[in-house]
């Protein structure tokens, strides 16, 4: 094993996890590898079919990648091809089946549709290794679900005796159990890595969307990219890319754009410019994405909420590659937080609308949130951390101003039970401000004698307590059908059950810019 890391890769050690990740592919043994970015997944993959002197499949989800990886490891004398859905030429194929290959990689559409005689063939000499990588595109609940990955349970009972090895730098532990499940993996051995990237800095403000903002962003941008260093300013929408684009050439700094609606050739101009440090800031949709591996990212802006904490996560790590100190900004609208739909529109069965849902849900509370965002982050990916904070987060680094909010809390939870638990905020929150609409009148919420007592609080202000309640574990929200709904938690009732219309003990919560006027 360290022979062929030195001869082909040049070095002379494995990082720990490698090492044991290669000897059990060696022993036939599945795996799943889950480490961040830039931990040196691939080779994982590249070694062991080295060892053994057999071909390994590896497949991938974007032929510029497979490309990529190919010329580097035909540099290094590594005997590397790849098989795309488009390709014609059948030569590769042939040479494939004759075991002349140490790695071959396809695209999971090449593997689902090439046929079982081109397995069978190559069984014959030997298949070291059958891996996936971008692993979490097989899962629903992933954040990059792509139909294609599916299908390739239908190998495992081809392959029947060659490992399995599903390689992801994201996966929460819902995501981490349906890969292991769709693969049909048999016991595998599981590696997962911290996720913590301590250069980072982590912050969230709430912005309105518009040329006033921009204007802003475009003084701050200025004031940053002196350098050589580069930023990413990541938008929901194409439309917001062209108002940031324009905005930022106007103001003459050297600004690429990329997303996709754009045609191939400008959109591999536009990441050849940036990647060659020949423009500082590029603005663009998520479509700019998978192989960006660009050291000097020094700012990952996001213009609007991210779809999910699993690519806010990812898209967010292209900063601080290289381990310096970098700064991740998220600007969120309370409208982001609405988008639900926009996003359904891509899912189709109820399990993806519902996944979709709570993957929003995830990313509104890490916006929300007043306590650390890392511990948040990580949290989320199962990972536990120091309880006293980062000490690298907005949050950790401004002082919270903390009100007791002990009756208004009592109010909200005393109501959400009242009228049953079984609704979103609104109703609540219209409850206690008194309205008569037909949906109160309808269930008789108006004789409720918590109805008209939070008057003097505006529906944003009780919107913005009831987050502080379900960022610190009083409220729960929970996704029904694709309604999210509001209840108290069991640590909410304890509240409740120590408090009296007429007594609240204390319950000290920060007070956020929406809760100041
Ligand atoms: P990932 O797939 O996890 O994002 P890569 O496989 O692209 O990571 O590897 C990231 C970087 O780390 C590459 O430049 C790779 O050459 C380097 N690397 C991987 N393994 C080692 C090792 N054992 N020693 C030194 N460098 C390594
Ligand atoms: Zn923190």
């Amino acid at each position: 094993m360290e022979s062929i890391l030195k001869k082909y890769f040049g070095y002379s050690t494995f990082r720990d996890y490698q090492k044991t990740v290669i000897e059990k592919i060696l022993e036939k043994k599945d795996c799943l590898v889950v480490m961040a970015t830039g931990s040196g997944k691939s080779l994982c993959y590249q070694v062991p079919p080295l060892v053994v002197g057999r071909t390994g499949i590896v497949v991938s989800p974007l032929i510029s990648l497979m490309q990529d990886q190919v010329m580097t490891l035909k540099q290094r004398g590594v005997r590397a091809e790849y098989l795309g859905s488009a390709q014609t030429d059948t030569s590769v194929q042939k040479k494939a089946e004759n075991g002349q290959f140490d790695i071959l990689y396809m695209t999971p559409e090449k593997a689902c549709l090439i046929p079982t005689s081109f397995w069978s063939n190559l069984l014959k000499i030997g298949i070291s290794l059958f891996a996936v990588d971008e692993a979490h595109c097989i899962s629903e609940w992933g954040h990059d679900f792509r139909v294609e990955y599916k299908q390739l349970d239908k190998l495992r009972d081809i392959l029947l005796d060659v490992p399995f090895v599903g390689l992801t730098a994201t996966a929460t532990e819902k995501v981490r159990i349906d890969v292991m499940r769709s693969l049909k993996m048999k016991d595998p051995y599981v590696a997962v890595g911290s996720f913590d990237r301590t250069n980072l800095f982590y912050g969230v403000k709430s912005f309105n969307r518009g040329q006033l903002f921009i204007d802003e962003l475009v003084r701050e941008i200025s004031k940053f990219v002196t350098g050589v260093d580069s930023t990413i300013i990541y938008c929901t929408t194409i439309k917001d890319v062209e108002q940031i684009f324009k905005s930022l050439q106007e103001a003459g700094i050297k600004v690429g754009i990329y997303h996709g609606q754009m045609d191939n050739k400008a959109r591999q101009e536009s990441h050849r410019l940036f990647i060659r440090d020949e423009l500082h800031v590029m603005v663009a949709t998520i479509a700019f994405g998978m192989g960006i591996d660009k050291p000097n990212v020094r700012q990952v802006i996001h213009y609007g909420c991210p779809k999910s904490l699993e690519s806010y996560y990812q898209e967010s790590g292209r900063c601080g590659r290289d381990g310096i100190a970098s700064v991740c900004w998220l600007y969120y609208a309370r409208s982001d937080f609405a988008k639900a739909d926009f996003y359904c529109g891509e899912a189709q069965t109820e399990n993806q609308r519902r996944a979709v849902m709570e993957s929003l849900m995830a990313a509104q509370r890490y916006c929300l949130a007043t306590t650390c965002r890392r511990q948040l982050l990580l949290g989320h990916f199962g990972e536990k951390s120091s309880a006293a904070g980062c000490g690298n987060c907005d949050n950790c680094l401004t002082s919270k101003k903390e009100r007791d909010l002990s009756r208004e809390a009592f109010l909200l939870m005393a109501c959400i039970i009242s009228c049953g638990g079984k609704w979103g905020l609104n109703m609540p929150v219209d409850i206690l401000r008194g309205s008569r609409s037909k949906k109160i009148l309808n269930a008789e919420f108006d004789k409720l004698p918590l109805h008209g007592l939070g008057k003097e609080y505006s529906s944003n202000w009780w919107k913005a307590l009831a987050h502080q309640l379900i960022s610190n574990g009083y409220l729960m929200e929970t996704v029904v059908d694709v309604y999210v709904t509001v209840s108290v938690s069991s640590k909410g009732k304890q509240f409740l059950s120590s408090a009296r219309p007429d007594y609240q003990p204390p319950l000290f919560l920060p007070v956020t810019s929406e809760m100041e006027d």
